[in-house]
């Protein structure tokens, strides 16, 4: 008899050489690309499908999901809580890292200022 986790364990390998190779080609045979959904259906499940899917002429629709549904509306709450928690931190990032740059501007507009008052300082006497 085979437990559980053995089959987990099975899965993954399968899986491991399967769904998450590069070799996975679509019916374009180009390689699968790796996405991550973050609609509210199925926010966090991963997914592989055609990287030409927005071509309308090579019709491909290949689409293939890695992990399987959330089991209820409550992890899908979660999971989409989660990745507006991930947004909001990249944009605090973002404003920190501009936050940043904007005082070393300032620190060396200070630093040409004073340098310049030096000079004509110097010039007058
Ligand atoms: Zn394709």
């Amino acid at each position: 008899m085979v437990s559980s986790s053995s089959h987990a364990s099975l899965y993954k390998i399968w899986a491991s050489k399967n769904r998450w190779s590069e070799e996975l080609r679509c019916k374009c045979d180009e390689p699968a690309t790796f996405s991550i959904s973050i609609t509210d259906e199925n926010p966090g499940r991963k997914f592989r499908g055609c990287p030409n899917f927005k071509d309308k002429y090579k019709k491909c629709d290949f689409f293939l999901w890695l992990d399987p549904p959330l089991p209820n509306s409550h992890y899908k709450e979660i999971m989409c809580n989660l990745y507006r928690d991930l947004e909001r931190e990249k944009d605090v990032k973002m404003l920190l890292k501009v936050f940043v740059v904007l005082m070393v501007l300032l620190l060396l507009f200070v630093v040409v200022l004073v340098m310049m008052m030096n000079k004509l300082l110097d010039e007058r006497i």
